[in-house]
């Protein structure tokens, strides 16, 4: 049975809407992998260091037969290919970052992988979107996401109208 994950999508370097767009077109194509939905596109603020651009965000649904490592492979192949460079600056610019935040309901820690993301519940960039697209969902701790969105303020989180694209 195929399971559901969500992933964070963000983007602040080389036209960060074209490089969304890419991106969930990339999702589409992951082997044994179908994308379930996927939310607006936002504008947020950076975290850490401030001196850069804005970010472009979003949170996609989709429904794996993968297991979570090999998810994450496909992930960082994705972003390998729309020129991410990891040069060891935590949370500076990049053209493209896509973080697990949830697989099923599983709980662990490899050491290269986190499950929840550890970022998940203290961002609105992620909070926000995720709730567009899954409403009703409910974390492992019993927390419900309706709940976190209600007592997390969307700090100069912006909704952007972006023309109706089917992926
Ligand atoms: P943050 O994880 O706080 O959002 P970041 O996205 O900037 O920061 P990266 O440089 O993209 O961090 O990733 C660093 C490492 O995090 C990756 O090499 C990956 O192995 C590890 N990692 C652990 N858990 C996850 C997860 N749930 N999703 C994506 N990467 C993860
Ligand atoms: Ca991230
Ligand atoms: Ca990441």
């Amino acid at each position: 049975m195929p399971v559901r994950a969500y992933i964070g999508l963000g983007s602040n370097q080389q036209n960060p809407l074209l490089q969304i767009h890419n991106a969930l077109i990339a999702l589409k194509q992951i082997p044994q992998t179908e994308l379930a939905g996927y939310s607006r596109l936002y504008r947020s603020k950076p975290i850490g260091p401030v001196d850069q651009p804005d970010f472009v965000n979003a949170v996609a649904a989709i429904d794996t037969c993968l297991d979570a490592h090999a998810l994450l492979s496909e992930l960082q192949s994705i972003e390998q290919q729309q020129g991410r460079v990891r040069n060891g600056v935590r949370w500076g610019p990049r053209t493209l970052d896509l973080d697990l935040l949830l697989f099923g309901d599983e709980q662990f820690n490899t050491g290269r992988l986190t499950v929840p993301h550890p970022g998940l519940l203290q961002r609105d960039f992620v909070l926000y979107p995720l709730y567009e697209i899954a409403p009703d969902l409910q974390f492992n701790s019993g927390e419900l996401l309706a709940e976190l969105v209600k007592e997390h303020p969307d700090d100069e989180l912006e909704p952007l109208d972006s023309p109706e694209i089917c992926y």
